[in-house]
């Protein structure tokens, strides 16, 4: 009864908490029932190895196995309810799900139900694919059910039996010191039965991978966020359950002229001094091609125009946002001899000298 744990652990007492629990890691996996099925002494070592760690693993129960010894452990001693004796099965098993996360798949309740999980896959897309709207063809990969035994894990001509720990419930009652926990069955992975022989195919997990593909639409009007659904395009299901479902998580690439808002778009555009002084017609590009724009005389720059009904479709919807474009005065540069002396002439006709161009420029914009 008095073993070393350290010894059993193979970590020296100086060991630190995370080389513990590494070590722990590694053994725990070569020791594991599943992995040495029938062997009862790997069991015995499982067994041994999961109370070595129990105590290792808590720095306060370290500390004191570490001043008197594993006799504070051993039943008669003060820590009556984290003992546990040899033949508790359970108790490895629980150590070792706390360590490593529960078994198997997803958990839904109690027993562990065969119907397939979602995925989740991400898709970029243009703005004038959200415009349009757009068909792609997803390729992934999915777990399904193994083809060889139909998922329930078992070699042909063998039927699963019902598990022996938790009578198929999928799930035990544990007794922690005041505490009763409720945990997946250690034996079954909350399956509720168990296999003697495995598939041979799958190695008795009952999953395969396979490579899968979809042709998904994309409707018009679509935004980062939208989630499209592609039902049955998860993982299959086990044992005739449907399969999970596949969402298309859509994002649209910025684009590098028009920002959108929801339905609007956004865009700035550089107009010539003369254009917004003397008004004009303006083309200005659209989602979806051109659209004019009447700017009256005397526009100040930085003022916003709105294209109606020139935004992006609402999903869904036949009506569509608008475009707001907004003018921003453009600054020649580069005169020659000729335009420099005619704007020079325009200036002083505005009642402005050279000197002045400071009054000139501040009443033109403010
Ligand atoms: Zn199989
Ligand atoms: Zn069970």
């Amino acid at each position: 009864m008095a073993e070393d744990y350290y010894e059993l652990l193979g970590v020296p007492k100086s060991a630190t908490a995370e080389e513990i629990k590494k070590a722990y890691r590694k053994k725990a996996v070569q020791y594991h029932p599943d992995k040495n099925p029938g062997n009862k002494e790997a069991e015995e070592k499982f067994k041994k190895i999961a109370q070595a760690y129990e105590i290792l693993g808590d720095p306060q129960k370290r500390s004191t196995y570490d001043q008197v010894g594993s006799a504070a452990f051993d039943g008669s001693g003060g820590f009556s309810g984290a003992n546990f004796s040899a033949n508790d099965f359970g108790s490895a098993f629980d150590i070792f799900n706390q360590v490593f996360g529960s078994f198997g798949g997803q958990q839904r309740g109690n027993k562990r139900e065969m119907q397939g999980d979602d995925l989740r896959y991400d898709l970029e897309i243009t703005l004038d694919e959200a415009f349009n709207g757009a068909e792609r063809t997803i390729k992934y990969h999915r777990a399904v059910a193994c083809k060889e035994c139909g998922g329930n894990g078992c070699a042909k001509g063998t039927k699963p039996t019902i598990c022996p720990t938790c009578h198929g419930k999928g799930n035990v009652t544990v007794n922690r010191g005041f505490f009763q926990m409720s945990q997946t069955c250690p034996t079954c992975h909350g399956v509720g039965h168990v296999n003697k022989n495995a598939c041979k195919a799958c190695g008795g997990s009952g999953r395969s991978s396979e490579g899968h593909s979809i042709r998904i639409k994309i409707p018009p009007g679509v935004e980062t966020g939208t989630r499209l659904r592609s039902a049955g395009g998860g993982e299959g299901g086990s044992c005739g359950a449907r399969d999970g479902d596949l969402y298309v998580a859509v994002h649209v690439r910025a684009d590098e002229h028009f920002h959108r808002e929801g339905a609007n778009l956004y865009v700035n555009v550089d107009v010539p001094f003369s254009m917004l002084t003397l008004g004009g017609e303006l083309e200005v590009k659209t989602i979806d091609g051109f659209g004019m724009l009447k700017i009256p005389a005397g526009t100040q720059s930085e003022t916003t125009f709105r294209l109606k009904g020139k935004g992006m479709p609402h999903m869904g919807a036949s009506y569509r946002g608008d475009q707001f474009v907004k003018v921003r005065c453009f600054i020649p540069t580069g005169l020659s001899k000729e335009q420099r002396e005619k704007l020079e002439a325009f200036a002083q006709s505005c009642g402005e000298s050279r000197e002045a161009k400071e009054g000139f420029f501040q009443r033109i914009f403010h």
